[in-house]
């Protein structure tokens, strides 16, 4: 398969390039036991969006008093700025298999499911998985929250993909009621590379706190999106300046995927980690980067509103009326229709969102508007009172990828 995107490395390219070990899924390895040491020592922190250390959710999996264990691969990557884990999943699918693999016998797990939406992917997991009696492949319809593990676990049941409330976690109660480790894609891939490369090697790249390198799905700017491999620790203005050659146009980043908000070019010195995007209010999430340049941020928000307003699952009624009520006033600010007070309403209601649903939807909306007023809070009062010559220009801001069903 071609990939129908660039892809670059900007350091070891272990997961762009060849993998350490070759193709083909690895057999029998370490044990349960050394599996969760590696882990932990290598310092892998989940690639999905919360960057938890998968040491300490694999423990908790394999430490549970409840009998039965599942484990579960979830590459159902609903974030529209991000392809890394279709990446993975076309091109490098013997490692996700073989990091899933690696995962069930660390917790105890029996049986074990690979989940996607992406069909050259799933195809190819298929593929991978075919001499592995142990393991199914579930296909589910592509959808943002279809993604969030609560989703994955109803609809690896059989359920429909929605997420339910918390507690309990998937990794206390989850698939038919018994402990289940949700992982996603890329970091099961990097399970299979932490025990190929030993924990040392793997610490080679990145920092203490963030190890190893990440994949990172960067677009806009005018420019073809790419997909990179970056080790954790590279200041954001290096991938900038990878994407554009030149980072002095960027006025902006829309971080994480949709989840860490907008981040003005001052802060395109932060450090690629967990811990200075957590610092800064945003985070890394899925690791998807949208490079702003011309665009207006209010119009950038309207359009991010507008897909969260689109694709929520429409089950939590604060979400729902609330990201609605904040896709609503953004659009009238764009469009130079807002009253005198929306700019105020705007941010009262998105402050009260964070939290008031069962997946990540509406702290998302929260943290999108808690930066717009942050970083641009004149700018947002200024088109309550007046028309935006950028905005009143502007198409409709759109950061889905799309890829295409071959490859
Ligand atoms: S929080 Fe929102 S998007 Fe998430 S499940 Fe509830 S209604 Fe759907």
């Amino acid at each position: 398969m071609d990939f129908p995107l660039h892809t670059r490395p900007l350091g070891p390219a272990r997961l762009l390039g060849a993998a350490p070990g070759g193709r083909g899924v690895r057999g029998p390895g370490p044990s349960g036991t050394e599996i969760i040491e590696i882990a932990a020592a290598a310092g892998i922190r989940g690639r999905g969006g919360a960057g938890f250390p998968l040491g300490v959710k694999l423990r908790s999996v394999a430490g549970s008093a409840a009998p039965g264990r599942y484990a579960i691969a979830n590459a159902e990557e609903g974030e529209p700025g991000s392809v890394k884990d279709r990446f993975l999943i076309r091109e490098r699918p013997e490692l996700v298999v073989e990091g899933l693999l690696l995962a069930a016998r660390a917790v105890g797990a029996d049986r074990s499911f690979l989940y996607a939406s992406d069909r050259p992917g799933a195809d190819a997991l298929d593929e991978a998985a075919r001499h592995v009696p142990s393991v199914e492949m579930i296909r589910v319809e592509p959808a943002y929250a279809a993604g969030e593990e609560t989703a994955v676990v109803r609809a690896v049941g059989g359920g429909p993909a929605l997420p339910v409330v918390k507690p309990p976690r998937p990794w206390q109660e989850g698939l038919h009621g018994a402990p289940t480790l949700v992982s996603n894609a890329e970091t099961l891939a990097q399970l299979a590379l932490a025990v190929r490369l030993g924990p040392r090697a793997y610490r080679e790249a990145g920092t203490g706190d963030s190890p190893g390198t990440f994949l990172a799905t960067v677009s806009g700017g005018g420019r073809p999106p790419v997909l990179y491999e970056v080790p954790y620790g590279v200041p954001l203005r290096e991938l900038a300046r990878a994407h554009l050659g030149d980072h002095a146009a960027v006025t902006g980043v829309l971080a994480g995927g949709l989840a860490g908000g907008l981040l003005p070019a001052a802060r395109l010195g932060l450090s690629l980690t967990h811990a200075a995007f957590t610092a800064a209010g945003s985070t890394l999430g899925c690791g998807g980067f949208v490079l702003l340049t011309a665009e207006c941020p209010v119009e950038v928000a309207a359009g991010a509103a507008a897909f969260f307003d689109r694709e929520n699952a429409r089950q939590c009624g604060p979400c729902v009326r609330g990201t609605e009520a904040v896709a609503t006033l953004l659009a009238g600010l764009m469009a130079g229709t807002a009253g005198p007070g929306d700019a105020a309403r705007l941010e009262r209601l998105a402050g009260g969102l964070a939290g008031r649903g069962n997946c990540a939807t509406p702290d998302a909306v929260s943290v999108l508007v808690g930066s717009l007023f942050r970083h641009h809070s004149t700018l947002v009062h200024a088109h309550a009172v007046r028309s935006c010559a950028r905005c009143a220009g502007a198409r409709p801001f759109d950061v889905r990828i799309p890829l295409g069903e071959s490859s």
